[in-house]
């Protein structure tokens, strides 16, 4: 059993993820941490084996800080933080507790970032547009950076532009049009509902305790081979 604590537990991804390892039978939920539960994340760190951090880009950081400080795993989804940030603090634990960071836990989305990638590789441009719901408080999304970031280290040009909409009735979707003489290419990822991100967490849940490096930085790190 991983015993695992999660930081903001009453939030909209908090919620699925608290569902999602309440259910699984291999973890247990043993904290959940929220101003709205009026419990802070030390409170919840004694005994936890992972904190799973869904919370604010303002708070992500001090809350990642606290788990590593007390050898505690952490895998981190909260989007718009300073990268910088968190590298020191997890260069600071090494060897104690390890840090995973996600922008997008859903494995379709993954595999669009990897297919947009490659696409760059070939087509002499592209353009990113990402699409979510009005309460997200970041833009671009963390997922539109990192697509962005991946699209130039594979075609040695510089980072694509991103559009970011932000409109009530969506949840997180992103399309990457690339262009050339005559044609076009569309990658589109939707997630429809929260559950989307789950088997991804868990994934990360299962395997931050043996990570080789520290941070380790997207999904694709546990999914693929190179
Ligand atoms: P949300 O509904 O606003 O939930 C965040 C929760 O964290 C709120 O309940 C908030 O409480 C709470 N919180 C604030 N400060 C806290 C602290 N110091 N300790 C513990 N809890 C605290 O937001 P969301 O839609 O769930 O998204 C959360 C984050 O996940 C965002 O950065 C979003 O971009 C990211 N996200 C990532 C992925 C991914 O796959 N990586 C997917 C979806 C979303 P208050 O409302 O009282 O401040």
């Amino acid at each position: 059993m991983i015993r695992v604590a999660v930081a903001g537990a009453a939030g909209r991804m908090g919620q699925a993820v608290c569902a999602a390892v309440g259910a699984a039978e291999d973890l247990a939920l043993c904290g959940q941490a929220d101003p709205a539960l009026g419990t802070g994340v030390e409170e919840v760190l004694d005994g936890a084996e992972v904190l799973v951090d869904f919370t604010a880009p303002d708070v992500a950081a001090a809350n990642v800080g606290a788990a590593l400080d007390a050898g505690v795993h952490v895998v981190l989804g909260t989007t718009g933080y300073d990268p910088a940030a968190l590298e020191a603090k997890a260069r600071d634990a090494r060897g104690r507790a390890n840090l995973f960071v996600a922008p997008n836990f859903a494995i379709g989305a993954v595999l669009m970032m990897r297919f947009a990638a490659e696409a760059a590789r070939h087509l002499p441009a592209g353009e990113i547009v990402e699409l979510h719901h009005d309460q997200k408080r970041d833009a671009p999304s963390g997922t539109a950076a990192r697509t962005a970031e991946l699209m130039a280290q594979a075609s040695g040009r510089p980072a694509p532009p991103i559009h970011s909409v932000r409109l009530p009735g969506l949840v997180a979707h992103q399309e990457v049009i690339l262009g050339g003489e005559g044609q076009t290419l569309t990658i589109r990822h939707d997630s429809l509902a929260r559950e989307s991100f789950m088997p991804g967490v868990l994934l990360a849940v299962r395997r931050v305790g043996e990570l080789e490096r520290s941070p380790t930085v997207g999904l694709e790190a546990l999914l693929f081979d190179t």
